[in-house]
């Protein structure tokens, strides 16, 4: 033995405390962006059948909701709507007393000091479940972009801290940031959902948000999973376009593109840990067949170390809990 020369790595591991001391990645409460889901109606909460833990809750109830997070230290949640009634053109996505506006003007009133993200986006709000307006059974780029625009601008009129685009219409960021400046919010930041792919892991949120497609698929706007190069031509695009923050998602079977995205640009990076990826999760936990909380530490960890700054996830509010331990 004595003649072979090697490295002795386990000398960093030796203990609990030598572990600590060199670790590279951490997860802190201050990461956390939690996903909430505002329904139209009183006294409702609802638990989404495919997601345990997650309720879509109406307004009268929203405030205990949003007391809870607050009080475990999480101090940015991200907010769906799930309103009664759909039409053609989204309209329930940008008039004053849409979901995502009256929760917003909730919240700020509440707790002044929460981050509230506003997605922005009109698929909860279309009959069709399609994220812009249909011309010829497909969604039109720049009609949508005049209603996303619209939404925004009514989002940042309600509180919004963050306006997080999610349409994947080309320019959406432009005619975001154009129109929101208009307005006079210049101060107000755009969180591009800039890197999103056409994922099977959204299933749930469709339950959470009821907004399945009516016919068709999202594949004219949302990116082929199979594509590497074209998540950096979006986030190019979107960081010349003024995206202050840019989301990557889903996020675990993409950590490369988070790399990818954290090593050509320097912006925030957001990961966003989706339904599907937390379903699984919930479901193999009741079933015994993992320990939960270590595997939800060592995947939102995995997304620190892949170099996203912030993390979107449904499990913030159980490790917010862990880390308080
Ligand atoms: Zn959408």
């Amino acid at each position: 033995m004595s003649n072979v020369e090697f490295k002795r790595h386990r000398r960093l591991r030796s203990s609990n405390a030598m572990r600590s001391l060199v670790r590279e990645n951490h997860l802190r409460v201050e990461d956390f962006i939690y996903p909430m889901f505002v329904i139209e109606g009183e006294n409702i909460k609802n638990e989404v059948p495919s997601m345990p833990g997650v309720f879509q809750v109406s307004l009268d109830l929203f405030k205990e909701e949003v007391q809870e997070v607050y009080d475990l230290g999480i101090k940015a949640v991200i907010l769906f709507g799930v309103p009664n009634d759909k039409d053609e053109v989204g309209t329930g996505a940008y008039v004053e007393t849409g979901m995502i506006q009256q929760a917003t003007r909730l919240i700020k009133k509440e707790f002044p000091d929460m981050l509230v993200v506003a997605d922005t986006c009109l698929c909860e709000y279309t009959s069709h479940g399609h994220c812009g307006v249909i011309h010829n059974h497909d969604v039109d780029n720049d009609e949508s972009l005049k209603l996303l625009a619209k939404t925004a601008v009514s989002q940042a009129e309600a509180g919004a801290d963050i306006i997080a685009p999610s349409n994947m219409m080309d320019g959406f960021v432009a005619v975001i940031r154009e129109a929101l400046d208009e307005a006079g919010y210049t101060n107000i930041p755009i969180m591009s959902y800039a890197v999103k792919y056409a994922s099977a892991f959204y299933g749930p949120f469709r339950d959470a948000a009821d907004s399945t497609p009516q016919f068709g698929d999202r594949k004219t706007y949302q990116m082929d999973p199979a594509n590497r190069l074209e998540a950096l031509r979006e986030a190019e695009s979107d960081v010349e376009e003024g995206a202050d923050f840019l989301i990557v998602k889903p996020a675990l079977s993409y950590l490369d593109i988070v790399r990818d995205v954290r090593n050509n640009f320097n912006v925030p990076v957001v990961a966003y840990n989706v339904s599907g990826e937390y379903s699984m999760v919930k479901a193999a936990a009741q079933n015994g067949w993992i320990s939960e909380k270590e595997l939800v530490l060592e995947k939102l960890t995995a997304m620190k170390r892949a170099g996203s700054d912030l993390i979107i996830t449904y499990f913030a509010k159980d490790v917010a809990k862990w880390l308080a331990e």
